[in-house]
């Protein structure tokens, strides 16, 4: 019988594979496994029963690596399992930003129960007139599961593409579609790019790599997009940025009081990777690692 625990819940498809042989406690001093999506592990100490740590999802910057590794801990993750999901609210932070969704929808609710809304409409709607993401170039920086699939996914919008990863991989190269510019220096997309979006994991050296000197290289008209993690970026440079028009909107995934209500964000509450999809992929993908690597 092996024991383990879930710090966030999982979805049940994941869990319904477990067999008899695993029996869920709460006592995570009893547990040999660990499932968990986004609670942060650092200010735990972890039991000497434990041996294996699932996160479902794919960035582990939420789990103490280095402790994990002093105690003989082994990590998985889960690679590629949510990139479909945050693949799309991509396209939709494009679109939000280019469009404008939300100045719209406010204004058509702020007119609830006016019989004339339709007529009113009419002359409402040039206020929110937008651009198109057809013609327009996006950068893509970090070419693995999720970047690959925004950069093929928008060349069938009509976006012309650069992608930038100086590690990629042969798997993501080969997924790679050829309307893709790989590009060889990450300055080439800071400067000529019309939305540039993010896909590195949090390491030392990525801290901040969207750095001050980076936003200074960017078209005034520039959107940047952040569905990876916020510490990517020096927010505050970009809040400053923004203020003084040298870049357009940024959009992240990360809300904090840096960037939400600041001038041209546009700020989610970290739901990438939450859709029913996503979740089942993830969790699936956890349960089996830890399945596998409790009875081999
Ligand atoms: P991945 O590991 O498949 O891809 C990351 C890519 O970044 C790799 O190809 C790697 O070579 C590249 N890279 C590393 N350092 C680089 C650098 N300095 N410059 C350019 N490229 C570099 O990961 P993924 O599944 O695509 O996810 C990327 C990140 O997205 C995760 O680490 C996580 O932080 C974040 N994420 C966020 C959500 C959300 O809910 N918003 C969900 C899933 C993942």
């Amino acid at each position: 019988m092996f024991q383990y625990t879930c710090l966030n819940p999982i979805s049940h498809v994941g869990l319904d594979l477990l067999t008899d042989d695993y029996k869920k406690t709460d006592d995570i001093n009893a547990a040999e496994a660990v499932l968990v999506r986004s609670a942060s592990m650092h200010e735990m100490d972890l039991p000497e029963n434990l041996t294996a740590v699932a996160r479902a999802g794919a960035g582990v910057n939420n789990i103490p690596l280095d402790k994990c590794a002093e105690q003989g801990i082994v990590v998985f993750n889960t690679p590629g399992a949510n990139a479909n999901g945050v693949k799309e609210l991509v396209i939709a932070g494009m679109l939000f930003a280019a469009r404008d969704i939300r100045g719209g929808m406010e204004w058509v609710l702020s007119e609830e129960g006016n019989a004339d809304i339709a007529k009113l409409a009419e002359k409402q709607k040039k206020n929110f007139a937008g651009t198109e993401l057809s013609g327009k170039k996006l950068g893509v920086i970090g070419l693995g599961a999720i970047g690959v699939k925004v950069a093929n996914t928008a060349t069938h919008l009509g976006m012309e593409v650069l992608g930038y990863d100086p590690y990629i991989s042969v798997n993501a190269a080969w997924n790679l579609s050829r309307g893709v510019k790989h590009v060889q220096d990450v300055t080439e997309i800071y400067k000529e790019c019309d939305y540039i979006t993010v896909h590195v994991p949090l390491m030392d050296s990525t801290k901040k790599m969207i750095s001050k000197e980076a936003i200074a290289m960017m078209k005034p008209t520039a959107v940047v997009l952040n569905f990876a993690r916020d510490l990517l970026v020096d927010e505050e440079a970009m809040v400053e940025a923004l203020k003084e028009k040298k870049v357009r909107k940024y959009v992240s995934d990360f809300p904090n009081p840096t960037t939400v209500g600041k001038e041209g964000t546009i700020v989610t509450p970290h739901i990438g990777a939450s859709t029913e999809e996503s979740e089942d992929n993830c969790a699936v993908m956890a349960v089996n690692e830890i399945m596998d690597f409790l009875e081999n």
